[in-house]
């Protein structure tokens, strides 16, 4: 029996929010008076959704491949991060087939701006807007996502050879 030739893989990454900085989600530049802290851009949504592809590929995860301890990855646009880890999975023989992803957070409202970021992680991911899913819920004002202190993002995707 041959079996199919397809893995699944899930991540995970939370950030806290902080003032001073720029909210940047699933690589879109979002108007909000704080943004996420981190050694990079912080684009929480991209991380999960790397961490989701270096999984389902047996990579380990985003700080394997990209420390935060590197002043070369200071700062840096996770969607520079997001290409780097799609090329990692194609030299496994990889490609995407879906991605399906979380995004918790109290504000500011993400609905405005899925469009964009379907676009933008689309055209890396090199799948159609149609095979990115982001979705958005609230954490119903409890705890520190509740209480706009931090944004998490979840990712599940399926890969083929
Ligand atoms: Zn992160």
């Amino acid at each position: 029996m041959t079996r199919p030739d397809i893995k699944i893989g899930s991540g995970i990454d939370v950030h806290q929010l902080v003032s001073g900085r720029d909210l940047i989600l699933g690589g879109v530049k979002i108007d909000h008076e704080k943004g996420l802290q981190g050694h990079s851009d912080a684009d929480v949504l991209l991380h999960a959704i790397c961490d989701a592809l270096l999984g389902a590929a047996n990579l380990r995860d985003i700080g394997t491949h990209f420390s935060d301890k590197d002043a070369k990855y200071k700062g840096i646009d996770s969607k520079i991060l997001l290409t780097e880890v799609v090329k990692l999975i194609g030299q496994k023989g990889y490609h995407v087939v879906n991605i399906d992803s979380t995004v918790i957070l109290e504000s500011p409202k993400l609905n405005p701006h899925i469009p964009e970021m379907q676009r933008v992680i689309a055209s890396i991911l090199k799948v159609d807007e149609d095979s990115v899913s982001i979705k958005a819920t609230t954490h119903e004002k409890v705890d520190s996502f509740g209480e706009t202190k931090a944004i998490k993002a979840y990712a599940a995707c399926l890969l083929n050879k």
